[in-house]
This record gives C-alpha cells, structure tokens and sequence, in this order.
C-alpha cells in the first residue's frame, strides 16, 4: 500500500509516498523563502505552493527508473494553517483522489509533526515536545487523544525566533539565523523569563529583545541570550511535565527541533529523569509531505477518510480536538 500525501499549511508544498511498512519512498518539497525583513505573506506563499504543486506532484510520483507510482491512498494537510495555502494542497488532494478513484484523507499537521517523528525514532508513548511554526505543546497522548498538557500563552517557539530574526534583518528561517548568530554570542543578557506552571509566554521576552536590538543592542549576543532564555523556559515546562505524567520517552518534533542547542537542552532533561530521547532526524524536523503521507497511512489504517463532498480545510484546529487511535504505537 502506497500513500501519497500532500503537505500546504504555509510556506512548503510538498509530496510524499509512504508504504504499508512506514518506509518514505519518495518525498519532494518546495519552500517559500521571503526576503529578509519580511514576513510570510499568505497571498504570496500560496502563489509559490501553486506555481509549484505541479512538478513536486509529478516528481514524488515518479520512481528513479522514470515510471509512475499509482498511490493507494491521497492524504491532504487539512488544518491548522494559512487559509489560501490550505486549499490548494486540499484542492489537489481532492483532484487526485477523484481521478485515481483512491480514499481521500485528511490529516491534522501538528499530529503528523508527532507521527513522522515517532515513526523514525520508534517512540511509543511519549512525552511529546511540538516546536513549529504552528505550535508550541507539550503533549500527552490519552484516550484516543494528544491532550495538551503545557502550551504556550501567545506567541510559538518559533513565531519569536522569527519575527526577531526579521527585526534583525536575518534571512529565513529565522531560527536557523538566530542560531548562527547565537555562536558568536558572549554576554549573556537579562531578558524576560515567563513560565507559569507547565505554560510558557513568549511575546513578552520579544518585545524586550527587539527593543534592545533598536537601541543599538549587540546581535550575537543577543541571539544567544534570546535563545538561552527562550529555550530554558522550555525546558523548565517539559521538566515539570515529565515528572509529573512519569512518561519514559520525550520526543521532540517540529521546525525548531532542528536547532542543535535545543536538542541538547531537551535531551538533558529526558537524561537526568531516566527518560530516553528521541528528536526528530533534522530531514524531518520542518513542514514535509513525508509528515502527511506518514500520519495519512496510520489514519487510513485506522478506518479515517472523507468523502469528496464532506472534505475541508481548518485554519484552526487544535491537536486535542483530533482522534489519534493509532497511540500507543506497536
Ligand atoms: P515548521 O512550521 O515545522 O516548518 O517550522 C518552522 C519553524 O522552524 C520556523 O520558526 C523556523 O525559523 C524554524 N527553524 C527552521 N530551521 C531551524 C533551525 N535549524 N534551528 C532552529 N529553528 C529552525
Ligand atoms: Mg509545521
């Protein structure tokens, strides 16, 4: 069995094959990449996605040898995302599905970060970490459900670490930018540092950082203190979480799971309470179509699929409003 699946929540359109063995047979992504200084624009991210969608399609379908694959199975990225991106990968999705005369699934990208990442590892019953674009979670998996158990109260991981590499002028991504900078950093600087409970609150250390970058603050360093502090706070929430819930794996998925320095903060965590730790291989760790196709098959597996006429697209939807039976993996 073969899964296809298409990924178009917002700055990537990708597609993927997926076998009945969790084996990534093919997976092809296009990113959008707006100038430094700039923000996603969802008209022009879509316009990129389907500019794109064509020969990304046509390429994950395509076996070395140049024959064509006929997937069993279409998944889409159904939500959460930017509304004009979402519905062109579900718009797709529908196509195929109606001229290959296959199952149409849709998948929740946030549980797919978590699938994609679970698969590779072989976690089965995680404490898991989600730092995205998207999401910022700490997360449970309990009675068919990941429950959120630690989130943050404004803005993602990622959302800071982006909006204060475009103050900066930084090239996206923004975090792989403020981490570059970050080594160069010396002077560890007071910024904000708000945990309440097993939440985090970011946009308060954001302000505080961009203020001191427009008085003529020294970047490297405070790369590395916006860092520094950013993900401690992190780590302080997954720390109380873990005891707390008593689980005996930390998975770690999402873009900002890329960042080295984040790997060994979370992983020093897991460490000292006797956890093992599975971060997502860095190939994986941003918005893929493997996520999709991946989180697709278990979903298909697990009887899910929409008819053409009931299929959507939700620019908010939240990963505890998701059934997800396929939890505890085997
Ligand atoms: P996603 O939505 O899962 O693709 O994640 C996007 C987020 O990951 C953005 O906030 C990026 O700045 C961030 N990101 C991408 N690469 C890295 C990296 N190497 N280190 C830290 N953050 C990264
Ligand atoms: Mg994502």
């Amino acid at each position: 069995m073969m899964c296809l699946g298409i990924e178009s929540t917002a700055h990537t359109f990708g597609a993927s094959l997926v076998d009945s063995d969790d084996r990534i047979v093919t997976n092809v992504n296009s990113t959008y990449r707006p100038p430094p200084g700039v923000g996603i624009h969802p008209r022009k991210a879509a316009e990129h996605l389907a500019t794109v969608a064509d020969d990304i399609v046509k390429t994950a379908l395509s076996t070395k040898e140049g024959s064509s694959i006929d997937p069993d199975v279409i998944a889409y990225a159904a939500g959460p995302g930017l509304g004009p991106c979402l519905r062109i990968g579900a718009t797709v999705g529908r196509a195929l599905s109606t001229y290959l005369k296959k199952p149409l699934v849709p998948v929740h990208h946030g549980v797919a970060h978590l699938d994609i990442a679970m698969s590779i590892t072989k976690a089965r019953d995680p404490l898991a970490v989600l730092v995205s674009g998207g999401h910022t979670s700490i997360l449970v998996h309990v009675g068919k459900r990941w429950r959120v158990y630690g989130e943050t109260q404004d803005i993602t991981l990622g959302n800071l670490l982006d909006m204060f590499a475009r103050e900066a002028k930084l090239p996206s991504p923004g975090g792989l930018s403020v981490s570059r900078e970050a080594t160069k950093g010396e002077n560890l600087i007071k910024l904000p540092y708000t945990v309440k409970g097993n939440d985090v609150a970011y946009s308060g250390l954001l302000t505080a950082a961009a203020t001191s970058l427009r008085r003529q603050g020294n970047l490297a360093d405070l790369c590395f203190s916006l860092q520094e502090t950013a993900f401690s706070m992190l780590s302080e929430a997954v720390e109380r979480s873990l005891v707390q819930t008593r689980r005996s794996e930390v998975l770690l998925a999402g873009g900002v799971a890329a960042s080295q320095r984040l790997r060994q903060m979370i992983g020093l965590v897991a460490e000292d309470h006797g956890a093992s730790f599975h971060p997502v291989p860095i190939e994986y760790s941003g918005d893929c179509g493997a996520q999709i196709a991946c989180s697709g098959r278990l979903a298909y597996e697990s009887g899910i699929t929409v008819r053409i006429s009931d299929s959507f697209v939700t620019p908010r939807w939240r990963m505890d409003e998701v059934d997800v039976p396929w939890i505890p993996r085997a």
